[in-house]
């Protein structure tokens, strides 16, 4: 792959260290996390201790104060390691921004420091079971109590579900007003009337623990409102392209991985004589994965670059997600293909990177969504 202009020496000897991390404490534990439907929490400590959590946050809240580069190189090399269950990509680039953008200092003093060292997990509860692409049909409910809101709902598909000791909790403090009644609120693990369904069953992810929330009365202060009251869903949407464009990079080195993955295995394995490899319909494909690998990256690095300047708009973070992921399932399916029966076996990383991204389609907003958001930029 060609060189990436965008990292400097410093970001190289990062990722290095995230490689070395990624081998030693995750590769190798990744299957029982598999079997156990979550990772463990002495990861998200080792994690924090390491310096890959929540990469942004600013030395003065105890973080590393690196750049969305340093957490682009965090999603990249699990990704390459086709391990899926840490999610720290969730805790520290999609809800501690949140924390980072809204919260108030006294917020940020609480929990910046004990999410930088994987203290403190993170989710965010959008969905409900009545209301996904349509957040604004949310039916959670906080109503103002003097100094408190007391919550009613449920969230489902929650990320992070399991483990979390925060949740980011989007609910409607203003019921008739639509996408402008709905206020982001702080919930913490031991709030009473506070609690978390089964673990759900996946097609893939299985090392990521995915939970419906439940919330009877439960009781807050006011001082947990993050940001300002009934301007939640502007929050969520100012905070989209970033999380539209982490999916994009995962999904670009996924494709490298596949490619490399795939490349290995053809040229090992034989019929009739020959190698997989040597079959020129294999050729053909592998050569069609390496264009679109190449295409792939070509568009994330230009919209990683627009990040870094604050230029990456909604529209063009949305193309890149449906682009990515589009690709993605298209060349983890051929690559499979290649692979054969083994293909379909969950030990190969071929198999298990096909059933994990079929989840990339969907969440954090549908390809039909982004088309939405697209068509309405032209
Ligand atoms: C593994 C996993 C993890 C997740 N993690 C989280 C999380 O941490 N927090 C969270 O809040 N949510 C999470 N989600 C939820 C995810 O964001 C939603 O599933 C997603 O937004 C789709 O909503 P839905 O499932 O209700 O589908 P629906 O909204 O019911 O959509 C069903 C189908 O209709 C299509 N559709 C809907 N509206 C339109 C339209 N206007 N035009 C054309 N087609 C349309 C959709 O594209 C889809 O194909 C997660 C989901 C999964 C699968």
């Amino acid at each position: 792959m060609p060189q990436r202009a965008l990292f400097t020496e410093e970001h190289e000897m990062f990722r290095e260290q995230v490689r070395r991390f990624v081998d030693k404490e995750v590769v190798p534990y990744h299957d029982q996390w598999e079997r156990d439907g979550v990772v463990s929490r002495d990861l998200w400590q080792a994690a924090g201790e390491a310096g890959l959590l929540c990469c942004e946050v600013p030395e003065e809240y105890g973080g590393p104060g690196g750049d969305f580069l340093h957490s682009a190189i965090v999603v990249e090399e699990l990704a390459r390691a086709g391990t899926t269950g840490p999610a720290f990509y969730l805790h520290s680039d999609i809800v501690a921004p949140y924390l980072m953008a809204y919260g108030s200092e006294d917020q940020k003093r609480h929990w910046l420091p004990e999410m930088v060292s994987g203290e403190t997990i993170l989710a965010v509860g959008m969905t409900e079971p009545g209301a996904g692409s349509d957040l604004q049909g949310m039916k959670t409910r906080a109503e103002r109590d003097g100094n408190h809101f007391v919550i009613n709902g449920q969230k489902v598909f929650i990320s992070n579900g399991q483990l979390a000791d925060l949740v980011v909790l989007a609910a409607k403090t203003d019921p008739e007003a639509g996408a402008k009644g709905i206020s982001l609120i702080l919930v913490e693990r031991e709030r009473e009337g506070f609690t978390r369904g089964r673990n759900l069953e996946k097609i893939g992810y299985h090392a990521q623990d995915t939970s419906e929330l439940f919330f009877e009365n439960v009781r807050v202060p006011i001082t947990n409102l993050l940001g300002e009251e009934n301007r939640g869903f502007i929050q969520l949407m100012e905070q989209l392209p970033q999380e539209r464009l982490l999916i994009a990079l995962r999904c670009a080195t996924t494709i490298e991985a596949a490619l490399e993955w795939t490349l290995a295995y053809t040229r090992e394995r034989k019929a009739f004589g020959r190698t997989i490899f040597d079959f020129q319909n294999s050729r053909f494909k592998l050569a069609e994965v390496k264009t679109r690998a190449l295409a792939t990256r070509a568009f994330t690095d230009q919209c990683l670059a627009a990040h870094v300047r604050g230029e990456l708009d909604t529209a063009t973070a949305s193309a890149a997600k449906l682009f990515t992921t589009e690709q993605l399932a298209w060349v983890l399916d051929e690559c499979l293909q290649l692979h054969g029966g083994y293909g379909y076996m969950r030990e190969y990383p071929i198999a298990r990177a096909w059933a994990d991204a079929r989840m990339s389609r969907i969440a954090g907003g549908s390809s039909e969504i982004m088309k939405e958001i697209i068509s309405r930029a032209l």
